[in-house]
């Protein structure tokens, strides 16, 4: 290595320079002690970080392998780190978030070895620390951290060892073997030292350079070497091995928990709120009624019919035939009416919940029973004079009337005389209707108005006669079995010729309430999910640029050793999608107990199983990405911070 009219200028302010090197030349051997000497502040560290490529040159030259190191591009410098030079600190650089064997084995396997174990044990050997691979660097004395130091140097198989005053934080004892070990490891390789202690430098030297001011003022052997290094670079790119980025990127979780922790936290409820902004936007009454069915809170659905100019219309002939193909299943027509039982005499129900009776006639067959689920005790009407009637309409008559239906019994609806043939259960879901058993009829209640509106056309409140209707129903009931399978936004009004059949089912009212509700909330929601999701966007930058500048002194280190910038971005990238994770599955989670929530307070309020909100695998995959995005760009973001400082500041920048 030789070395020619080297000089380093520092500017210390906008019109102030101090010239560090003031244009040094020399010569280097291939193997050898080499000390430089020299009082603080005389330039040697300057000189020695130039020489491993740490720092560079502000004028001059240093040639090795027939090249000047001055020139080199960024990825060169690298290599000529990672493969070329080992580097050993004053202040022991070795990595703490890695165990001894780790902070060894990540220099061989930087430089694309695999297989490093039997090499990490053997210059573990060598600097005298057998068996302390598995301990963690805040267990190691001074001098044992100096010596994973040095093992990290020589696993390297480079031909210069650099050292900065390696003993300088060392008892004198210490410091003795230390130098010792250079001493034996000068006999394969370039070994140059810096220090500033000229007892050990005379006892352990094969040659001082003595500086003083920038200049060299003696040089024990000005001889010109000629032996010339040859051979290139290899070409080898440095990847930090996956446990390592895994490690170090994970460090400031164990570090930090509590800022991690309110982090994390903050994130969540923004994300939290954020996919309820979602959900609550994709919620309108058509997804609201569509998810309802899903869920089995509705058995039967009505269509009736508008015309051209809106108005409500009776089918017509092929109507309920297009509906039964459209849907593939049979249907039961209503036709309101007035109904006048004699067997109630004429009395009305004291109680709301027995105010329904009967209010409309229907037609149905076996087919239609099936399709809907219903059983009947008894049989269907087989003669013009035979009624079927609902358990719910029984139940009524025997409160109200005492009348019980046995084999044969009578009923006489307007003035006409029918034999009940059975009694069809029609799966009435009355649980949610029992308190008005006891409340009075005229009373205004919430309950007893959706009840009233759940009887007005409804299976359980008709009279089921044997005739087929062929038209003028006014209503036409599907089940929701056959429904649900259907898209919503397709079956909400369809159209046939001119008219368009409107879908309706008992719900119908409370899903308009919570639809509203729905919409009142989203805006809010929205606007409060941004301010939270700016603040822990920053939360998140802040707590991984934090995560940063507490591994600066590490990044310094990989960075003296060879690693690109890329390679170590990939820590923060790592710990930015970790957070992310989390912040997702919790977001996600919470997402839905919040749903389950909303909905429980729906249901209990409004109506039956109502699903006011759902989160739907759509939001989900957006809550994803943006999580994801968000806390990887973070990540990214910490690299600005890394390309501010050359590794020499960095290492030095902590203490
Ligand atoms: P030594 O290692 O011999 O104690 P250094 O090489 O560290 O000396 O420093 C040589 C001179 O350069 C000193 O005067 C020091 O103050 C100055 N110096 C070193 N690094 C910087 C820097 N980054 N910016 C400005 N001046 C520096
Ligand atoms: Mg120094």
């Amino acid at each position: 290595m030789q070395v020619k009219d080297l000089k380093r200028t520092y500017k210390i302010s906008k019109t102030d320079e101090l010239n560090a090197l003031k244009g040094l030349t020399f010569d280097l051997p291939e193997s050898g002690m080499v000390f430089i000497l020299g009082k603080s502040g005389s330039g040697k560290s300057t000189l020695l970080n130039i020489l491993g490529g740490l720092d560079k040159a502000t004028s001059g030259e240093i040639i090795y392998k027939g090249k000047d190191i001055n020139c080199y591009t960024q990825s060169q410098l690298n290599k000529y780190r990672n493969v070329e030079c080992g580097f050993i600190f004053q202040e022991y650089n070795v990595i703490p978030e890695l165990n001894v064997f780790e902070n060894v084995a990540i220099a061989a396997q930087l430089q694309g070895e695999k297989e490093v174990t039997a090499r990490v044990e053997e210059v573990l050997k060598k600097v005298d620390l057998e068996g302390y691979g598995n301990r963690k660097i805040s267990q190691l004395s001074g001098g044992q951290k100096q010596r994973v130091a040095i093992a990290r140097a020589l696993i390297k198989q480079s031909g210069i060892i650099l050292a900065d005053e390696p003993t300088g934080a060392l008892d004198s004892v210490t410091g003795e073997s230390i130098f010792g070990l250079l001493k034996e490891i000068s006999k394969e390789k370039l070994v140059i030292v810096v220090s500033h202690d000229r007892d050990f430098a005379e006892r352990f030297a094969d040659r001082i350079i003595e500086l003083a001011d920038g200049k060299i003022v003696s040089d024990s052997d000005s001889a010109k070497n000629e032996a010339e290094e040859s051979g290139a670079m290899i070409a080898r790119t440095a990847r930090l091995p996956a446990k390592a980025v895994f490690k170090i990127g994970t460090a400031d979780f164990r570090r930090t928990p509590v800022k991690l922790f309110f982090t994390v936290l903050i994130c969540v409820i923004a994300f939290t709120l954020f996919i309820i902004s979602l959900a609550l936007s994709s919620s309108d009454k058509i997804s609201i009624t569509a998810d309802t069915i899903k869920n089995g809170g509705v058995n039967e659905v009505k269509y009736f019919k508008c015309n051209e100019s809106s108005e409500y219309v009776d089918f017509e002939g092929g109507d309920v035939e297009f509906l039964e193909n459209y849907f593939g299943s049979e249907t039961i027509k209503l036709f309101s009416q007035d109904i006048s039982v004699k067997e109630l005499g004429g009395g009305e129900s004291e109680f709301l919940y027995y105010a329904g009776g009967l209010q409309a006639v229907a037609a149905i067959d076996e087919g239609a029973l099936k399709d809907f689920g219903f059983s009947v005790e008894g049989s269907l009407p087989k003669s013009k004079n035979e009624i079927a009637i609902t358990r719910y309409t029984a139940e009524v008559l025997q409160y109200v009337a005492g009348y019980s239906v046995v084999n044969g019994a009578k009923l006489t609806l307007n003035d006409e005389v029918y034999t009940v043939s059975g009694v069809i259960d029609t799966r009435f879901n009355n649980k949610r209707y029992q308190s008005l058993k006891t409340v009075p009829a005229d009373d205004y209640l919430m309950l007893g108005q959706e009840f009233k509106y759940y009887l007005e056309l409804s299976v359980h409140t008709a009279a089921y006669f044997y005739e087929t209707f062929e038209n003028g129903c006014e209503c036409v009931l599907l089940p929701q079995s056959a429904v649900k399978t259907h898209d919503m936004r397709d079956i909400y009004s369809l159209r046939k010729g001119g008219g368009q059949f409107i879908f309706n089912c008992h719900l119908s009212w409370q899903i308009s309430e919570v639809a509203d509700m729905a919409s009142g909330l989203r805006t809010p929601f929205i606007v409060l999910s941004a301010i939270l999701g700016v603040l822990a966007t920053g939360l998140l930058v802040y707590y991984i640029a934090q995560s940063v500048a507490d591994k600066t002194r590490t990044i310094g280190i990989l960075e003296a050793l060879g690693c690109s910038g890329g390679e170590i971005l990939k820590i923060f990238l790592i710990e930015g999608l970790l957070i992310g994770i989390a912040v997702f599955a919790l977001s996600l989670a919470a997402g839905f107990a919040a749903c389950g929530i909303i909905n429980g307070v729906c249901a209990s309020k409004l109506g039956l199983a109502i699903t006011a909100v759902s989160l739907g695998a759509l939001n989900s995959c957006i809550l994803f990405c943006v999580t994801i995005l968000l806390s990887m760009l973070s990540g990214a973001l910490a690299i600005l911070r890394i390309h501010r400082m050359n590794p020499i500041q960095r290492i030095s920048s902590v203490n």
